[in-house]
């Protein structure tokens, strides 16, 4: 373990004083202290309140932004993200519709479905939930959509338009994590940043966000040696690797801005017990629920880190605030210059 003792004065400057931050009630050794817990509902509400705003403003002029959902088959986990994103599209005023082709839909019939959203002109934004069918050829499908119209931001068009620094739109994730980073006053450019995880839809696209706000990066990934002694060079600490627990104290240095992606479910009480030996509030969510939501951050982390975000509500709810944004944005910038003072605003 290095660094275990926290370093107020760098702290202070880690962490914001904008009011997106609370202290964290967790049971921490006296002498440390605890994290401030960057509050990604606050954050969340903020970024869908205007969002809301604009849809408004949009609304009146008859250019009311439409996200159009394609749900394929039945996985579970699916159909509760598709529902928390119709929820938000309503709740912000955007029009919204849910296609739901059948599990055994094939590559076409997708292929015709996503033709005819790109047609539509009240459609701003096209979300294919992934995982498809294993049947379908997912690749096929994700570049058929417009890139206009593609609110995920994982178009190689977007992609490309995120590493040469020209407006598109970006991947929710990354993007909600910049707003929270700026938002709560925490400086990028010049930070050492460290992203575990390379994904297209999380790690790349967040790598690139940093790099072009001027902070030298690192990426991390299965095969990187040493690991927790590179991630001890960071100011900022992305993990973003889908392993519950696994960044420990040791990864992390006193003071460093942590935020944690993941969203683990675990079933297993020696898990629990590993990664919440002391946790009264937590066992009895794991008790009644017979599961728990964690992140790849090990709550211990929290008794060295100067940020952290909190899993639930850290980096989760700024995904579907960025989705409502980036509906938002691709409808200004495919109709917006229908009505310039739109463009404007
Ligand atoms: P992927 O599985 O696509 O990528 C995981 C990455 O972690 C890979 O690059 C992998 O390396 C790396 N990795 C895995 N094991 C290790 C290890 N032992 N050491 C170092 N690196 C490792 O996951 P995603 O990027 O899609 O998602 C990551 C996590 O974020 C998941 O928990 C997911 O549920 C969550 N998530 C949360 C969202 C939110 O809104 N909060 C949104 C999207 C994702 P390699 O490339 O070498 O295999």
């Amino acid at each position: 373990m290095t660094g275990a003792r926290a370093r107020p004065g760098k702290r202070s400057s880690a962490a914001g004083t904008q009011g997106h931050t609370r202290m964290l009630e967790f049971p921490f050794t006296p002498h440390l202290m605890p994290a401030t817990i960057l509050d990604g509902n606050k954050i969340a509400a903020e970024i869908r309140a205007e969002a809301a705003t604009a849809v408004k403003a949009m609304s009146a002029r008859g250019l009311r932004p439409g996200l159009a959902v394609v749900l394929a088959g039945n996985n579970p986990a699916s159909e509760v993200y598709v529902r928390g994103k119709v929820k938000a599209s309503e709740e912000t005023g955007i029009y919204s519709e849910k296609h739901t082709p059948s599990a055994d839909t094939t590559t076409e019939e997708l292929l015709a479905l996503v033709a005819d959203l790109n047609r539509r002109d009240e459609i701003d934004g096209i979300l294919v939930q992934l995982p498809l069918p294993s049947q379908v050829d997912s690749k096929k499908v994700l570049l058929a959509v417009d890139p206009a119209k593609d609110v995920d931001g994982f178009h190689p068009m977007n992609v490309g338009f995120l590493s040469t620094q020209r407006p598109g739109l970006v991947p929710c994730t990354p993007a909600g994590i910049m707003e929270m980073l700026q938002r709560s006053g925490i400086k990028v450019a010049g930070q050492e940043a460290v992203v575990i995880g390379r994904s297209d839809i999380v790690g790349k696209p967040m790598a690139m966000l940093l790099l072009n706000a001027n902070a030298t990066i690192t990426v991390c990934h299965s095969k990187t040696r040493d690991l927790p002694e590179v991630c001890r060079r960071a100011d900022i600490l992305v993990a973003a690797i889908g392993r519950a627990g696994m960044v420990t104290r040791d990864f992390v240095r006193a003071g460093a801005t942590v935020i944690d992606v993941g969203m683990n479910r675990i079933t297993d009480q020696a898990e629990f017990k590993h990664l919440f030996p002391n946790n009264p509030k937590r066992e009895e969510t794991f008790r009644t629920k017979g599961s728990l939501l964690v992140g790849d951050v090990h709550p211990e982390v929290a008794e060295i880190a100067g940020a952290i975000t909190p899993v639930p509500g850290g980096v989760g709810p700024l995904t579907i605030a960025v989705l409502m944004s980036n509906t938002v944005k691709a409808a200004k910038m495919r109709r917006g210059s229908r009505v310039p003072e739109l463009m404007r605003a």
